[in-house]
């Protein structure tokens, strides 16, 4: 794509404005891990959302990019997954009104700005989130 052609659209909710964020870190593990966030995203009507690193490692386009040098964010529910919660990250983030984290270490720093905490491997607990919604929304 060179920079003139024209964005395409998701039809998922603009980032900056959703009042769900779904965001993925490092911990989605490849480009393909990143689907899980996208799943869930698309199965509530969120945004998605994406530390640095992983749109550095081009698995989300820069422009999901939230923190400090990315987008600032204030849904009512922001849940990060896989995401170890560096200042930077946190600076776009920590308004959110309910923080949701999954992150399979216990001691990763986001757990301090969570509402609700899951301690677990993301690959597993979103797919079931995602169902779960999926089955409330049928
Ligand atoms: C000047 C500057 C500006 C920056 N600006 C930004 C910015 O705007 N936004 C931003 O995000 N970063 C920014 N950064 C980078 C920031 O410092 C961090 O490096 C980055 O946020 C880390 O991203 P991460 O949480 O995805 O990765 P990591 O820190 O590597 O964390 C990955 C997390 O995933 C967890 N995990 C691994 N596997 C699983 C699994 N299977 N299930 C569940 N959890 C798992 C791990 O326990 C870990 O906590 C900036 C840095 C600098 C120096």
């Amino acid at each position: 794509m060179n920079s003139r052609s024209p964005k395409v659209s998701t039809g998922r909710p603009d980032l900056t404005e959703a009042a769900q964020v779904i965001s993925g870190g490092l911990g989605v593990g490849t480009q393909e891990g990143f689907s899980v966030i996208e799943d869930l995203a698309d199965a509530m009507g969120a945004a998605v959302g994406a530390t640095r690193a992983v749109t550095d490692q081009h698995w989300a386009p820069h422009d999901l990019q939230v923190g400090q040098t990315g987008k600032t964010v204030a849904p009512a529910l922001y849940l990060a997954a896989g995401v170890s919660g560096a200042i930077q990250h946190r600076a776009g983030m920590q308004s959110s009104k309910t923080i949701v984290v999954v992150n399979k270490d216990p001691k990763a720093p986001i757990f301090k700005i969570a509402d609700y905490g899951v301690v677990g491997d993301l690959h597993k607990v979103l797919p079931a989130l995602t169902d779960e919604v999926k089955r409330r929304k049928a």
